[in-house]
């Protein structure tokens, strides 16, 4: 009935997420407050390991692409879930420290990385670092050489692969910030570069086509065209690469109208091709890596909000006003992300007001979404606004010196804090007088 199966209505009529009535954690824990199941978390990375069980054999593995949200809790949830990780910066990879997660199973992205990040990177031992660009391989392979070290990595390739999705999370075309394309030959000559460096260490090839996309053509599409790029790579320089890493960007439902395609389908199709590709080019089939960001955590979060002013322009619209807003959600003012939203006491009642869910910045922009259908809110009602476990915490920002709200974890009837809530005393304490 909702667009997240840990979501629920109890015998009050209030919205529950796994055990827990909703209101009583915004009693608890104050608002805004972003709520997290775990076991929907847990569940969602199951599903990644049994379906590559399924279709590879196992030979494959699921990484949490850790932006979407990370944090020690959900790094270390990962972790027992066996999943790998990928981090694209220095923060994340600390956070991944800080928990021990296993080096080996850590890919460390981004289109410019600093030559610390990377220092960082070896020194932990991450697993595999996905080299963006030549300049970036050659600056790796002399630190590798002055850190008495080799560099596990792999190129980030760009397909050539358009994803239907928004401009801004559309990554696999040519016009492309990220990786080394193959139409202009780049990526063969990265392929050759690498092969000639002594500090780096060539496994294999990445690419990742997009975010939020419904789908499977173009990720079918992207596995043809890399595999068909191993198979040039191993025709040119003899090189046999043994890991593809695919990519992440499956799209998850945020409103009842979108239709993912779903993971099976998605795993099946895609691995058909892998098979059928192999077969044809003579290629062993290789170790498939896939980077699910959105769909380990987005499905698993809401947040709840506390409605202030409700204002009403007539023949125009109706804003009500909640105590968060771009801050702690800025997908809206990005990229007109769209959100289902429902009053957590009437959460089973028919939507019967169309409002424009509005937040508390200094900025028109600063909304939740549009002509948004809520069953009747006055103020003093709570909010949830579902599917905000993903790019919401981790995009949250201090605009208006608004502390970011806590993360609370819950699992079967239990709660606890994940990331506890900002004060005003951290609001002032980097200043310097
Ligand atoms: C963002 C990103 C992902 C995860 O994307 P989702 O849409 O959250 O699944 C995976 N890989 C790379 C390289 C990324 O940049």
């Amino acid at each position: 009935m909702f667009v997240s199966d840990c979501l629920g209505i109890n015998a009050k009529g209030h919205l529950t997420i796994d055990e827990k009535d909703t209101l009583e954690l915004a009693g608890e824990y104050g608002t805004p407050l972003y709520v997290m199941s775990e076991t929907q978390i847990r569940e969602n990375c199951r599903k990644f390991r049994r379906s590559f069980e399924e279709h590879y054999g196992g030979n494959g593995m699921a990484l949490y692409a850790s932006k979407a949200f990370c944090c020690k809790a959900v790094c270390r949830i990962a972790q027992e879930e066996g999943m790998g990780l990928d981090v694209v910066s220095a923060g994340e990879l600390y956070t991944a420290e800080s928990i021990g997660f296993p080096a080996e199973r850590i890919y460390f992205h981004g289109n410019n990385k600093t030559p610390e990040e990377l220092v960082e990177a070896l020194r932990y031992g991450v697993g595999t670092i996905v080299v963006d660009n030549i300049t970036e391989l050659e600056v790796l392979d002399q630190i590798a050489a002055s850190m008495g070290k080799t560099a596990g990595i792999m190129f980030r390739v760009k397909p050539g692969v358009d994803a239907h999705t928004h401009d801004f999370i559309r990554t696999g075309q040519i016009d492309s910030k990220f990786g080394v394309a193959l139409e202009t030959g780049e990526a063969m000559e990265a392929v050759c570069r690498a092969a000639e460096l002594s500090h780096v260490r060539l496994t294999g090839l990445h690419c990742h086509i997009g975010s939020q996309i419904f789908d499977i053509d173009p990720f079918e599409e992207a596995a043809r065209v890399m595999l068909r790029f191993l198979a040039e790579v191993r025709e040119r320089t003899g090189l046999t690469l043994s890991k593809l890493n695919l990519g992440g960007g499956f799209g998850i439902k945020y409103v009842p109208e979108n239709d993912p395609a779903g993971l099976e389908t998605y795993m099946g199709r895609v691995s058909a091709v892998v098979h059928g590709e192999c077969g044809r080019l003579g290629l062993p089939i290789p170790f498939i890596l896939i980077e699910p960001g959105r769909s380990v955590v987005g499905d698993a979060g809401i947040t709840l909000y506390r409605v202030g002013a409700v204002k009403t322009i007539p023949g125009v619209r109706t804003y009500l006003s909640v105590d968060g807003g771009m801050t702690d959600n800025p997908r809206y003012a990005l990229y007109q992300a769209r959100y289902e939203a429902l009053v957590a006491a009437r959460a089973g009642e028919a939507k019967t007001m169309e409002v424009t869910l509005a937040g508390r910045c200094c900025e028109s922009g600063d909304l939740i979404g549009e002509n948004m259908l809520l069953q009747p809110a006055a103020p003093g009602d709570v909010v949830a606004v579902l599917s905000t476990g993903a790019y919401n915490y981790s995009m949250a920002s201090n605009y208006n010196r608004v502390p970011r709200p806590p993360v609370v974890l819950v699992k079967g009837a239990e709660s606890r804090v994940a990331v506890r809530r900002e004060t005003l005393e951290d609001m002032i304490s980097h200043d310097e007088l």
